[in-house]
This record gives structure tokens, C-alpha cells and sequence, in this order.
């Protein structure tokens, strides 16, 4: 997987080491030489990573993380603090000012390379997301989520760990300071029937478990559909950076190191926490503004922009399986006479509970839209004329049987009917403009011939 890295250090000799190891992955490397630069490069250049020098002079690699994190044009992109310090209190302030890793130089090339694979990886899912949120915003429907706060950050983890008391204690730290729930599994088996049944946001697996490989454990997981937006942390020997490279590639996102500092655990589940946070928002918003752009805002049904082409998929379809597809369009009848005697908000509360009849009185399989003003349309896969005609009569039967309730100072119901054109699929109406027109038709010849009424199109002459 191709990728533009940032690599920033203020002494060159360092940033020719790196910018040579990573040209030759088949990276593309920019480069900057002090914290400002680096703001200014990543803004302008959007690279997929940054490799962060911690010493430099005026503006230390901590401060630049913090900046670069707290301004939404560059908080996406991950950050690798690379330095010589290697002390657990500089890598919790590196996490906590943001950062995803901490490597020590001169730089593991196995975990280097590991680490740049996974966060890349990670990061083309986000950019994915961003993607399509970015998409919604320029339809015109806003962001729907803000910054979180991280004491607003919630989840729940599984250790699986089969070393009881060390599992008990990793359970205490995180629970005594996230707002995160914890359980404890000791075997493959229990853990993989867990996130199963109910995917935990973060699983953290000792990778050596009695009896079973935890990297093994690591790749069933990520494997597993329900599990794929869950976050996966290694428990892992110090410095062992085979097993801590292995894990990354299999899909792993981060790890810890034994002994496990206490701080460090907790600023590193704080920052999965914080990244599946944001990608949830992403997709939920991306998945709410889909919705809105697909449904009609005052009845809840479907809308003209999603029924049309969906009723051309649903010809294609019946077409192939042979099937027969039938269409209702529904019209109110003098519905402009509601409005102008009772007001606009009577007429919307007509049309709401017109859609409401009409989504009950129609099968699982059948799609409601409203497509026009005081316009209906249903269609009916799997259907034929006989069948289209006696859904088409119970509709019209149900919308006349029973008043529709009003909110006015005269009168608390009114009459309502309506008029009804039923086509169905054939040779001559292959697309959902030529099947409509024959609806359309049809419903004219009901409102013409007296309205509250179905009229069935005209069967096709045989070609
Ligand atoms: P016909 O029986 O021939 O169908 O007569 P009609 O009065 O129902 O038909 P017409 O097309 O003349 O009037 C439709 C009316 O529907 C006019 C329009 O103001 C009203 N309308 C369209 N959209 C809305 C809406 O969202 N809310 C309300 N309250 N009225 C709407
Ligand atoms: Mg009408
Ligand atoms: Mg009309």
C-alpha cells in the first residue's frame, strides 16, 4: 500500500536515515525540520503519516502533536513520535498529546515498518469515511457530530488473558480511570463466541496464551465480520517487536508492552477509544444524512429521488425472475379544497395520516413514496393484475371507511378519498417512467370518471 509520510527531525543526518529506509518500502517521503514546518507541510500536504521527532529546538515534538491534533484539517492524520527518550512518562505524554506510537530511535525497522503498514491501513478506512461524510456535507446536510470530549469517551473491553490475577489488575486500571466496562475471558473459545454474539470496542489479547496462539486469536478476530470495527491491542513481552510486527499485520492496532505501565495501558485504550468514537460518528452521520436524502421529511415514506430508480432496479429484477411487478399511484381526491378551507397545516396533517394507512395496508416487500404533492405511489413485486387490483381496492376502501383526524376549532375529522391507477409490467412499460405513465393514465380515467375509485391500465396490446 503506497503512502506519503511526513518525517520531521531537526537534525538531517536522522531525517536521511528514515526518508532511505522508508523510499525504499516504495513510500513517498516529504520532510520537514522543525515543529512549525511540520504544521505548515501537514496542513498543505495532507500526508498519511508523520514521523515526529520529540527533541527539537523552539517547538518540541509534543507541542507540535498537540496542534496538529487539535486542528481539524491535520487531527486525522496519524502521528508517530520517533525519539530517544524511553522513558514510560514521555510516552504517555506523547500518547496524550495525541500520538498513536512512540518508537525509540534509532528506529526498529521490523516494528518501524509494522507500525507505518497498520496506521496507513487505518487511516485509508478513515479517509473512506470522510470521504462519503464530506460527500453528505456538500448535499447539503450537516456534520452530525462535534469534537468529543474525551471524558464523554465510552466503550467496553475483553481481555483474554488466562492468567486470572494480571487480567484482574489490567481490569481495575482501566475501569478505575475510562468510563469503559471490562470482562475477562481465559481461552480462544470463550472469546471468540463473544465477539460473536456481541463484538466488544476493544478486545485486548495476551499474545501468550497457554495452549493456544495469541496471534492466532489476533487474525480470527479482525476476520470476523461482527468484529470488524472492533479495536485489537496485544499484551506482548517487552521489546518483543517480531510478535509486536506480526500482530500489526494481521490487523492488530496496538499493543502494550509486560510489565504494562498503568498509564501508558490507559493512554493507549483512551486513544482506540477516541479513534473508533470518531469513526463511528462518521458513518452514523453518513448513514443519517442517507436517510434523510432518501425519505420524504413530513411522511417518513420514501421520496421521488430514491422511488424512481428503485422502481427501475425492481423492474430489472422481475424481469430476470420472471415475475410479474405491479404499481399503484394514488392521488387524494380535491385535495387543494382541504388546504384552502381548513389551512396547510390540516392538509399536512392529512397527508400524514395517509401515509400511515397506506404503509400498514401494504406487505413487508412492498415500497411506499410519496412522489408529488398529494401523490402516492406503491409498488408491488410478485404480483399480478388480480392480486395489484384487490390491494388497490382495500387501499381505496381503507382511506374512505375512516375519517381523518384534524386539529381545527370547526371540526375534528374529515372525509377523505382517493383515486387510484394500477399498471402492471409488461413489454411496453420496461422503465419506471413508461410504467408510471401508464398508472398515470389510469388515474386520470378515475378522477374522470367520478373519483374514489380504481382504474387498471389498459392491458397492452400484444406485440
Ligand atoms: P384532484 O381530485 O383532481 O386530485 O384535485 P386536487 O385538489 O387534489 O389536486 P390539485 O393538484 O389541484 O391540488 C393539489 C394540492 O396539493 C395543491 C397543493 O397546494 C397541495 N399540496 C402539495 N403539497 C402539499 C404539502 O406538502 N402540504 C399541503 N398541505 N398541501 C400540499
Ligand atoms: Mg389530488
Ligand atoms: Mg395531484
Amino acid at each position: 500500500m503506497s503512502a506519503r509520510i511526513l518525517v520531521v527531525d531537526d537534525i538531517l543526518p536522522n531525517v536521511k536515515l528514515l526518508e532511505a529506509k522508508l523510499m525504499s518500502e516504495y513510500y513517498t517521503v516529504l520532510t520537514a525540520s522543525n515543529g512549525f514546518e511540520a504544521i505548515e507541510v501537514a496542513k498543505a500536504e495532507q500526508p498519511d503519516m508523520i514521523l515526529l521527532d520529540v527533541m527539537m529546538p523552539k517547538m518540541d515534538g509534543f507541542e507540535a502533536c498537540a496542534r496538529l491534533k487539535s486542528d481539524p484539517t491535520t487531527a486525522h492524520i496519524p502521528v508517530v513520535m520517533v525519539t530517544a527518550l524511553d522513558q514510560p512518562t514521555d510516552r504517555v505524554r506523547g500518547l496524550d498529546a495525541g500520538a498513536d506510537d512512540f518508537l525509540t530511535k534509532p528506529a526498529n525497522d521490523l516494528a518501524l515498518f509494522a507500525r507505518v503498514r497498520s496506521l496507513v491501513r487505518v487511516k485509508m478506512m478513515i479517509d473512506e469515511l470522510r470521504l462519503r461524510d464530506e460527500t453528505c456535507r456538500e448535499l447539503g446536510f450537516e456534520a452530525g457530530y462535534t469534537d468529543i470530549a474525551d471524558d464523554m469517551l465510552k466503550g467496553d473491553v475483553l481481555i483474554v488473558d488466562d492468567r486470572a490475577s494480571a487480567a484482574q489488575g489490567l481490569a481495575d486500571t482501566i475501569t478505575g480511570t475510562l468510563n469503559v466496562t471490562c470482562s475477562v475471558v481465559d481461552n480462544r473459545d470463550d472469546a471468540i463466541a463473544r465477539m460473536r454474539a456481541e463484538p466488544s470496542d476493544i478486545v485486548m489479547i495476551n499474545s501468550s496464551l497457554e495452549g493456544y496462539d495469541g496471534l492466532r486469536l489476533c487474525s480470527e478476530i479482525r476476520s470476523h465480520p461482527n468484529a470488524r470495527h472492533s479495536a485489537i491491542v496485544l499484551m506482548v513481552d517487552h521489546n518483543d517487536f517480531k510478535t509486536i510486527s506480526a500482530s500489526l499485520d494481521l490487523g492488530a492496532n496496538d499493543y502494550v508492552m509486560r510489565p504494562v505501565d498503568d498509564n501508558e495501558l490507559i493512554a493507549r485504550i483512551r486513544s482506540q477509544l477516541r479513534r473508533l468514537c470518531y469513526a463511528d460518528r462518521l458513518r452514523d452521520n453518513v448513514h443519517n444524512s442517507l436517510k434523510l436524502a432518501v425519505t420524504d421529511s413530513l411522511t417518513g415514506l420514501y421520496n421521488r429521488r430514491y422511488a424512481m430508480p428503485h422502481l427501475n432496479a425492481l423492474i430489472d429484477r422481475a424481469t430476470v425472475d420472471n415475475n410479474g411487478l405491479a404499481v399503484a399511484l394514488l392521488d387524494i381526491d380535491s385535495f387543494k379544497a382541504v388546504n384552502d378551507t381548513y389551512g396547510h397545516a390540516v392538509g399536512d396533517e392529512v397527508l400524514k395520516e395517509f401515509a400511515a394507512r397506506l404503509r400498514v395496508n401494504m406487505r413487508g416487500m412492498d415500497m411506499t413514496a410519496r412522489i408529488g404533492g398529494e401523490e402516492f405511489l406503491g409498488i408491488m413485486p410478485e404480483t399480478d393484475i388480480e392480486g395489484a387490483s384487490v390491494v388497490a381496492e382495500r387501499l381505496r376502501a381503507m382511506i374512505a371507511a375512516k375519517p381523518f383526524p384534524i386539529t381545527h376549532p370547526e371540526r375534528d375529522s374529515l372525509d377523505i378519498t382517493v383515486s387510484i391507477g394500477v399498471a402492471m409490467m409488461s413489454p411496453q412499460t420496461m422503465t419506471s417512467d413508461a410504467l408510471l405513465q401508464a398508472a398515470d393514465e389510469a388515474l386520470y380515467r378515475s378522477k374522470r370518471e367520478g373519483r374514489n375509485r380504481v382504474t387498471l391500465a389498459s392491458a397492452p396490446v400484444a406485440a
